[in-house]
């Protein structure tokens, strides 16, 4: 497809992540309904140019696990590139709308995921560096895809948010500054296992020292929903939009807690799954999240 921005018609907003915002929108000339994700982009014009080269991977990426890209182009500042909608959204929406998953959902999710990862990686060389719930979405037919995996090393570095790539989902060699391997994913993949099936962010926060969160609790319920990364995010923003009027460096402040949170990764425990799951469920849980990676399954163990 040649797309334009003037051809499309937006529909809807989906989200925003801290890379950019995900709209909803139609092709007129085709009717096509898609997923327009806007990312503005700090780089040269001849950056931007290498960016869309090494998107067009993404056109070359065919498999049910894999969200399909229609296409992308420049929208002076932004990139954006259009993907297949998935009218189910992203398991992160709708464990906040539903609870926790049922297991039996988790499987399928795990499945996808690792049937995806093993496709990028197999087929293209490409290693995800990216998941999460939001990044895992659904739609009506029960289809389950991965989107937002890491093929433009351009663009991860030109996106003009100084916290692309810094994940709360990250593994603790990552954090320890090793190089992205498989093995990354499979970590933050558990991690999303965990919060789906328990319906909440397995770390802790480690600022206690918060005076709205009797309000937060009103909000989103009572603890643990305090401890969800949800929750975690709305308790930042609104710190952080306490202290922007207190005139504080914000910068400095959110690196802060995030580097709280990358300390207790790296130190504590992995975490896990409770008895009231299957050991098969414990087990695999237990099999994504070594610490050590190479103690980690692979992608490829762990499916079958
Ligand atoms: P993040 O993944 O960090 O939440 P994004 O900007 O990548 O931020 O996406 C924002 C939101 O847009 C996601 O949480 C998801 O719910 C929604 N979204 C992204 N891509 C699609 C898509 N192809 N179809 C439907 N919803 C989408
Ligand atoms: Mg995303």
């Amino acid at each position: 497809l040649d797309l334009k921005n003037e051809d499309l018609k937006k529909l809807a907003d989906l989200g925003q992540g801290n890379g950019g915002s995900v709209v909803k929108v139609e092709h007129i000339p085709t009717g096509t309904i898609m997923a327009k994700k806007i990312v503005l982009i700090d780089a040269k014009s001849s950056v931007r140019k290498q960016i869309l080269r090494e998107l067009q991977i993404m056109h070359e990426c065919h498999s049910e696990y894999i969200i399909s890209c229609f296409g992308s182009f420049l929208a002076e500042p932004n990139i954006c590139i259009c993907m297949e909608f998935m009218d189910k959204g992203s398991f992160d929406g709708i464990y906040r709308k539903i609870g926790a998953i049922d297991i039996n959902v988790v499987c399928l999710v795990a499945h996808s995921v690792l049937e995806g990862l093993t496709y990028l990686y197999d087929v293209h060389r490409i290693i995800h560096r990216d998941i999460k719930p939001s990044n895992i979405l659904l739609n009506s037919e029960g289809s389950i895809k991965l989107c937002d995996f890491g093929v433009s090393g351009e663009l991860i570095n030109s996106i003009a948010n100084t916290f692309v790539g810094t994940s709360i989902y990250m593994s603790p060699e990552r954090i320890q500054g090793a190089e992205y391997s498989v093995k990354s994913d499979v970590w933050s993949l558990g991690i999303t296992l965990v919060e789906l099936a328990t319906g909440s962010f397995p770390f802790c926060d480690v600022e206690d020292d918060d005076d709205n969160l009797s309000d937060l609790d009103d909000q989103y319920g009572t603890t643990p929903t305090h401890r969800d990364s949800f929750a975690f995010n709305k308790k930042k923003e609104k710190r952080l939009s306490k202290r922007r009027s207190e005139g504080a460096d914000l910068q400095g402040e959110m690196s802060l807690s995030i580097i709280e949170l990358m300390h207790q990764i790296v130190r504590e425990p992995a975490p896990r799954i409770g008895p009231q799951f299957c050991e098969e469920a414990q087990e695999f849980v237990d099999a994504c999240l070594a610490k050590d990676p190479d103690e980690r399954h692979s992608p490829k163990t762990l499916l079958v």
